[in-house]
């Protein structure tokens, strides 16, 4: 029979506050454990939830701002000190940042003969899914970036060589769908995939909660989870509960790191 389940590591945005460390989750699927983003401090949550390194099978970098990818050359180190693992791993990262991320981690000495195990840095795009015997993953570009950039003076029309690459996930499992907003400019731009969703794991960092349960309520979502909270709301779930409550959406959870979801 499947096992499915999903812990959340990390619920911050893009800062940690004093009880949430920046994103990450770990989906366990028949005991393979899929990690989508790896958010400071995603090693010692693991450590601390008495989640296994070596059953990492394949983490996944929505994009490559801090809050997302910080906690990734510790957990590699982690893997090789306390799990000493020896089974490959596959670290999917956005295209335009796979030398990055190898010179990244080979400036912190994680190079190959280093490891003990065969890392492979692969690149993450909408042309790309991701297939196992557990679960199918796609990946839908959105503007998180691009508009940042837009919209900053300092930053507008200047380095037009980064291609600002940001991703939404798609899940599929056996009879189940989640979808993983990752950082999005606004909810419509989940409109292509989330049609029959049965889980989704939302962001709650780049626009209100009243412009999310809008959305959301015109929706076929079966069950919502916030994250990615921004720090205005760290501390006020039972204001969100009631606002959600407003829009008539009662299948709601707010995120807590350590936080496990079985469906
Ligand atoms: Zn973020």
């Amino acid at each position: 029979m499947e096992t499915f389940l999903c812990r959340l590591l990390g619920t911050a945005s893009g800062i940690p506050t004093k009880t949430r460390n920046n994103v990450s989750i770990v989906l366990d699927v028949n005991n393979d454990y899929y990690i989508l983003d790896a958010g400071e401090q995603c090693a010692a949550s693991m450590l601390r939830n008495s989640l296994d390194y070596n059953k990492v099978k394949a983490i996944f970098i929505s994009h490559m701002d801090v809050d997302h990818f910080a906690g990734l050359p510790m957990l590699v180190k982690s893997m090789i000190l306390w799990a000493r693992r020896q089974t490959p791993l596959q670290l999917f990262v956005p295209r335009e940042a796979i030398a990055d991320v190898k010179n990244c981690l080979a400036m912190m000495y994680l190079v190959d003969k280093a490891l003990g195990f065969r890392l492979d840095i692969l690149p993450l795009s909408e042309e790309f899914e991701y297939r196992d015997d557990n679960i199918s993953i796609t990946f839908h570009g959105n503007r998180h970036i691009k508009n940042r950039f837009c919209r900053n003076p300092a930053l507008k029309d200047r380095y037009p060589d980064l291609q600002k690459e940001s991703f939404s996930f798609c899940l599929q499992l056996k009879n189940r769908k989640m979808v993983y907003s990752g950082d999005l400019a606004c909810p419509e731009e989940m409109d292509a995939f989330i049609g029959g969703t049965d889980i989704l794991l939302c962001e709650l960092a780049h626009f209100t909660p009243e412009t999310l349960f809008q959305y959301v309520s015109t929706k076929n979502v079966k069950k919502i989870i916030c994250l990615h909270f921004h720090p205005d709301w760290d501390e006020r779930d039972a204001e969100l509960l009631e606002l959600a409550g407003k829009y008539g959406i009662r299948n709601i959870e707010m995120g807590r790191d350590g936080l496990q979801i079985n469906f």
